[in-house]
């Protein structure tokens, strides 16, 4: 048997997803981008909540053979388990062409076992039922009996120090059943799959997107010739109408047909797009402007949500700001850098970044975000989080505009290519400000970098990393700035 062709749960999954990407994966997988900071950070945070469920099962052995030498990780699992061993991790398991590595197995009285699969999400998620029965399959064939498959997750109600009820069990037994009769199918059409030597041609569809992002895309989108903007910018558009269009071989804006339905803002959209125009509602525009109050302070801030709570109050992804950056501009014009905040050691950020926020603002005068709601419901944590300063903090939170509401309802442009993102908008309106050069250029990568900074012991990797949070967090208070004064100037 030819290990490369096994097929393991990440193989399965990604067979489901598109056979292209299972191929891809498999036999090209240089043609995906370098993983970002981002995605790292997701994997490590999965790779601890992995270790965190270990520490349920005291009496647990862990089986540390690298799965890609089969025959000594098969047998490391059979010798476990003939010896004994009531939990097991990481055994590893064949049956016919397909492989499972375990997370947990736990031996029951009777001789059955249950099979535990950890994740790191807060609940059951589509994609994990076939994960599931995969794992089930591999390991009847394998000779295990399997009583239930349960999936192991993140407590949502859990609460930092609580965290003896970090996880909760759902038993997936029953829908990864009924699963199985498909899955010999699968695995057949797989196998044939990885056999052949051209990569499978696989029409570019919301299955990119569904379960997850495949990081394939940008490789099919060369190959298919997709344009710029595409079908894929409609906004609100629903899949199966996408995908409808795809298959007729419809990816330019140009191509799609006058009478498709694409609902209210995707007709929109296209209008506009067409026309070569914009739309600008300018009484709307007048009116959101004329509710501000000098000085207008414009804030943005940056959190993280480790999936385990590490403060006091938090479950698990729950927010925990750690930078903001505001520009204050006065009634005669002036515009005033205030200087923030960024938290940089392991410590609690919110009483820093609380009494900051209440020192830097004031008591008067408006405050403007993008997506107003997020920079508010970070506030109100934090006046739950610290009850001394939770009335200031909640007045705060009275006095907000959101930037956004503009261009969702009153500015509408198709360069902004079917988003309303300040991201979208800003390279139209303020082509010379752009996030491109940036080091730490979206929420993402300012949380791993952050991560980063408060766990380095190194003065330059901290100042590093300190100036590129500042930089990013800067621009994005700055770009609010100057969208704000574009707009006045398209009031005037
Ligand atoms: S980008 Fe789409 S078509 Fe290409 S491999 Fe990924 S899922 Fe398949």
């Amino acid at each position: 048997m030819r290990e490369s062709i096994l097929i393991s749960k990440s193989r399965y999954l990604a067979g489901l997803q598109c056979p292209k990407r299972l191929w891809l994966e498999t036999h090209r997988p240089e043609l995906a981008p370098p993983r970002s900071p981002a995605v790292e950070r997701v994997l490590a945070q999965g790779w601890e909540v992995g270790l965190r469920a270990r520490e349920l099962f005291p009496d647990g052995i862990l089986l540390e053979e690298d799965p890609r030498l089969l025959a000594e990780a098969r047998a490391a699992a059979r010798k476990a388990m003939e010896e004994g061993a009531r939990v097991l991790f990481e055994a590893t398991f064949v049956h016919g062409e397909a492989m499972a590595r375990t997370d947990i197995l736990v031996r029951n009285g009777d001789g059955t076992w249950d099979l535990l699969e950890v994740k790191a999400s807060t609940k059951v998620k589509p994609e994990h039922v076939p994960d599931l029965a995969l794992q089930v399959h591999v390991c009847e064939g394998a000779g295990l009996a399997i009583r239930r498959a349960v999936l192991l997750h993140l407590n949502r109600n859990c609460r930092h120090p609580d965290l003896p009820n970090l996880f909760v069990e759902d038993d997936l037994s029953e829908p990864a059943r009924r699963l199985l009769p498909s899955l010999e199918g699968n695995l057949a059409r797989f196998r044939d799959l990885l056999d052949r030597k051209e990569e499978p041609e696989v029409r570019l569809g919301s299955h990119c997107f569904s379960p997850g992002d495949c990081p394939f895309f940008d490789n099919c989108a060369r190959l298919w010739k997709l344009p710029d903007p595409s079908v894929f910018d409609i906004p609100h558009l629903a899949a199966e109408r996408r995908d409808a269009l795809i298959e007729r071989g419809i990816l330019s804006l140009e191509d799609v047909p006058p009478d498709t339905e694409l609902g209210g803002p995707g007709e929109r959209f296209l209008r506009l797009y067409r026309a070569g125009t914009r739309e600008i509602d300018l009484p709307g525009i007048r009116a959101w402007l004329s509710a501000l109050r000098f000085p207008i302070h414009f804030l943005d801030f940056e959190t993280d949500a480790p999936a385990i709570p590490r403060l006091p109050g938090l479950g698990p992804y729950g927010k925990m700001p750690f930078q903001f950056s505001l520009q204050v501009l006065t009634g005669d014009g002036r515009l005033e850098e205030a200087p923030g905040f960024l938290h940089q050691d392991l410590g609690d950020p919110r009483p820093g970044i609380a009494r900051a926020l209440l020192e830097q603002i004031g008591e008067e005068g408006s405050l403007v975000a993008y997506n107003a709601p997020f920079e508010k419901g970070v506030i109100r944590e934090l006046a739950l989080a610290l009850p001394d300063l939770a009335e200031p903090l909640d007045r705060l939170n009275g006095r907000f505009a959101d930037l956004l509401d503009v261009f969702r309802n009153h500015y509408f442009d198709p360069a902004f290519k079917g988003s309303n993102s300040i991201k979208s908008v800003l390279p139209v309106l303020c082509p010379d400000l752009s996030y491109t050069d940036l080091d730490v250029r979206n929420g993402q990568d300012a949380q791993a970098a952050w991560a980063r900074l408060i766990a380095t012991e190194n003065p330059e990797e901290k100042g590093r990393l300190s100036k590129a949070l500042k930089e990013y967090c800067g621009l994005d208070t700055m770009a609010m700035v100057r969208l704000y004064r574009s707009l006045r100037n398209l009031a005037d």
